[in-house]
């Protein structure tokens, strides 16, 4: 049996695994599909303190990644595919077998969210995309699409545009919800058009397996119109990835984890949790790392007390 299982690979499992690590408590953490979280996906993060000049993304991962490796820290590319809070120790499932640990850190973050358009799911892969970093270098001298006007639709947009012709944003009310620094720069740029108060109809192509334009319906009048686009990026916030938790932890209304007290304690004793996943305001880096070094040291105290 384990001290403490570590459910996720972003900055805060990654963080949490560093401090228990430290604490010799030998944590497995489970990284899940995308180790290194969504970060992996990010161009440069200017925000993370301690780096003047930015850092990228990936390379911050994979830092700490490896911080956490060198004092112990054990990793597995898995997903945990169920979990049994309901008794001391935990139980964990992951690549088919069943691990328990008598604590456990559940750090799984967010997914980005689909719009729910007919032909979205037919065509992700095929012009449809979450992810700009990954697939700008395709637009190259393109049209694109982008939904959404938080601080990562803008964000994509500005660097989609260094490859595009054109970038289309289609926002749906008449204002962005993104910081003003990042509302100035997509706004002075010339390669981006913005259309408020558009709702997206449905995405065209699936009929010969590629986005080829857009079916658009404008917000308050309801007319229907068309625009012709080869990617289509919906950048339209984050689902807590928390569905094997239902039933064994206390969730909120919109399936964050919720936190018990001042700590990072969920309802159940022994199990913690950090990062986006009981997070829908603040969703940075830095608070991730900081609730998983908050989790890893709850767990730390948690196990002193209840050997
Ligand atoms: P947000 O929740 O901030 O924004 C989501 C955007 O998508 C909103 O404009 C919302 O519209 C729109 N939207 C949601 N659903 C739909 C839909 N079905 N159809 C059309 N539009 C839709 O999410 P983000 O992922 O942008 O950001 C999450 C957090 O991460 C924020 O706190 C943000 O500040 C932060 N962040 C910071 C960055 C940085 O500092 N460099 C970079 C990226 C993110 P509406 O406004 O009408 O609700």
């Amino acid at each position: 049996m384990r001290d403490v299982i570590i459910i996720g690979g972003g900055p805060a499992g990654y963080t949490a695994g560093i401090y228990c690590a430290r604490a010799r408590l030998f944590p497995l953490v489970l990284e899940g599909d995308l180790a290194g979280g969504l970060l992996m996906q990010t161009t440069t993060v200017e925000n993370f303190p301690g780096f003047p000049d930015g850092v990228d993304g990936p390379e911050l991962m994979v830092g700490m990644r490896k911080q956490a490796e060198r004092f112990g820290a054990k990793m597995v590319a898995e997903k945990a595919t169920a979990v049994d809070f309901s008794a001391r120790p935990f139980k964990v499932t992951f690549g088919g077998e069943t691990e328990e640990a008598r604590a456990v850190i559940v750090a799984t973050g967010s997914t980005p969210r689909r719009l729910g358009v007919p032909s979205e799911e037919a065509l992700y892969g095929h012009g449809v995309s979450s992810c700009a970093i990954c697939d700008a270098f395709f637009y190259r001298g393109k049209r694109v699409a982008v939904v959404g006007g938080g601080d990562a639709a803008l964000e994509e947009a500005d660097l989609l545009s260094r490859f595009a012709d054109k970038v289309i944003m289609l926002v749906r009310r008449d204002v962005f919800r993104a910081s003003k620094a990042m509302q100035e720069r997509v706004l002075n740029n010339e390669k981006i058009e913005i259309r408020w108060n558009t709702l997206v109809d449905d995405v065209l192509g699936a009929d010969v397996g590629r986005v080829t334009g857009a079916r658009l319906k404008d917000a308050k009048t309801g007319e229907l119109s068309e625009i012709a686009v080869d990617g289509f990026f919906p950048i339209v916030g984050h689902d807590p990835n928390s569905e094997i938790f239902r039933g064994q932890l206390e969730l909120d209304e919109a399936g964050y984890v919720r936190r018990v007290g001042e700590t990072t304690a969920t309802s159940v004793p022994g199990v913690f949790v950090a990062g986006d996943i009981a997070d829908h305001r603040y969703r940075q880096a830095i608070t991730a790392a900081g609730a998983g070094c908050q989790a890893g040291l709850d767990a730390l105290h948690y196990l002193e007390e209840n050997p």
